[in-house]
């Protein structure tokens, strides 16, 4: 009865669907998307959760990754899938999936897009069809987890993403970088948090320190902790930081081409820099 009113598309593909996360930042630049996509990719390679009905065949989670970004979506190119492009079948359409086993789904604009550099230029009206129809259209399958990449800030994506997911119980996880900036308009994202009734998971401090790729030692360039600081203050749950890692990086902006060489066994290690002349 919770669906009650629900788009009956929608609701078809998300009763089969465990757990949805969207994932927020105040601001861009932050590593929102490449959180999004290390959770999604992290998630897919451990067991299904508890009471999972994913009816996974390889004893991982069956994950989804949905980029609602839709003027600057960065997970195609962050799990090497630039230039994939999804199918439609008579069920919908099918999601581009980044392995064989196909534990991970992911669907984004731009999939769609005839070049990786078009843009999209539409209004808010344009928007919510586009993300109606990722949730309703889209043969998800059953999901442990939907991991949803959005847009910086609080926009119409958001909104029109909650309505769509009303009585799908949502929650969120934010992504926020150590300086004052960031955690002044993380306020402004948890104060929407309040107001449409998302449940925060929890907050996550990214480029928190430089990793060197020498000597592994972790320099706080922008200042350490403010995550942790905001997250005690606001009363949600710290989940830890990651450190600014030239490695990931090169993987995320490169993804594709590494992916290619690592078939060809060039690649080692992500840690290996080769730009490293010692
Ligand atoms: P957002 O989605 O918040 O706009 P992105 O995930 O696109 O941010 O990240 C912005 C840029 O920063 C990307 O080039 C990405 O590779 C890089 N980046 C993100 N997190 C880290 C990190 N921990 N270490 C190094 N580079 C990072």
């Amino acid at each position: 009865a919770s669906h009650l009113g629900a788009d009956p598309k929608i609701t078809r593909r998300l009763t089969r669907v465990k757990h949805i996360i969207l994932v927020l930042s105040g601001k861009g630049g932050v590593g929102k998307s490449s959180v999004s996509a290390q959770l999604a990719l992290s998630l897919s390679s451990q067991p299904p959760p508890e009471g999972s009905t994913s009816n996974s065949t390889n004893g991982k989670a069956k994950v989804g990754i949905l980029d609602i970004d839709l003027t600057g979506p960065s997970i195609p190119r962050m799990l090497g899938l630039d230039g994939e492009n999804v199918r439609q079948s008579s069920d919908g359409w099918v999601p581009v999936f980044t392995d064989a086993q196909q534990n991970l789904a992911v669907m984004s604009v731009g999939f769609l897009l005839r070049s990786k550099n078009d843009s999209v230029v539409w209004r808010g009206p344009k928007k919510n069809a586009m993300i109606k129809q990722f949730l309703g259209d889209v043969r998800w399958g059953d999901l442990d987890y939907l991991i949803i990449d959005t847009p910086p800030g609080t926009s119409d994506e958001h909104i029109s993403a909650l309505e769509y997911l009303n009585g799908f119980h949502p929650s969120a996880v934010m992504v926020t970088t150590p300086q004052a900036v960031s955690l002044a308009d993380n306020l402004r994202s948890l104060d929407f948090t309040r107001k449409t009734g998302l449940p925060v998971l929890g907050l996550i401090e990214n480029m928190s320190g430089y990793m060197c790729p020498h000597c592994q030692e972790c320099t706080n360039v922008w200042g350490k902790g403010g995550g942790e600081a905001l997250a005690q203050r606001e009363g949600i749950r710290f989940l830890g930081r990651i450190p600014i890692d030239p490695g990931l990086v090169r993987l995320l902006d490169d993804a594709r081409e590494e992916a290619v060489r690592k078939e060809a066994g060039e690649v080692t290690k992500a840690s290996d820099d080769s730009s490293n002349p010692r």
